[in-house]
């Protein structure tokens, strides 16, 4: 039977966060940049929380814009997760409304997965999880209660998590590494 891994998109296989800078500025130009972003309810004080809501379904509707580049290495991530015998389940916060623009977004960067699961609840996924790659603390302290094994790039809002039971790295070349030297990578290798 594969082992199973559950990979984010925003801010794991993309920068997310850049664009929705540029959404957040148009609401409220004393928006504080990403660098500054230390918690998930940034907009307190700058817009409402149902513009912030607005400015992410921006984005996700128009995935497929020219303007939105996977990292360099998420292609290359996800097909060696697959050459190594995992099922890979995209799982990302987002409205179902916006399956199409992501799909036409992952075919045309060509970006390998078996399933995209598109939802206000990833977690429903994690109890069949061998791996979550997430940049959402709260999201990979719940694989990491469900047994998984959890890593994510790391960032302003996730850099306090540091150290509870999951990995954070640089780019997703570490991330693989990590999952390699991982019981699951050893468990991985043995096949
Ligand atoms: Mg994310």
């Amino acid at each position: 039977m594969s082992k199973i891994a559950i990979i984010d998109i925003d801010n794991t296989l993309w920068q997310f966060s850049d664009p929705f800078y540029l959404e957040l500025k148009k609401i409220n130009r004393n928006f504080p940049t990403p660098d500054q972003w230390f918690t998930s309810d940034i907009w307190e004080g700058y817009c409402t929380e149902v513009d912030f809501i607005a400015a992410i379904n921006s984005i996700h509707h128009n995935q497929d814009s020219d303007r939105y580049k996977p990292y360099p290495e998420s292609q290359e991530f996800l097909l060696s997760l697959k050459e190594h015998g995992f099922h890979i389940i995209l799982a990302s916060h987002r409205m179902p409304t916006t399956r199409q623009p992501t799909e036409r977004w992952l075919a045309r960067h060509r970006l390998p997965y078996d399933e995209l699961h598109l939802s206000l609840d990833k977690t429903v996924l994690f109890p069949k999880a061998d791996v979550v790659v997430d940049d959402a603390p709260r999201t990979l302290e719940k694989a990491i209660e469900s047994g998984a094994l959890g890593a994510g790039l790391l960032f302003p809002w996730n850099m306090a998590y540091a150290g509870n039971g999951f990995g954070l790295f640089q780019n997703l070349n570490e991330v693989l590494d990590y999952i390699r030297k991982s019981s699951s990578g050893k468990r991985w290798q043995s096949q």
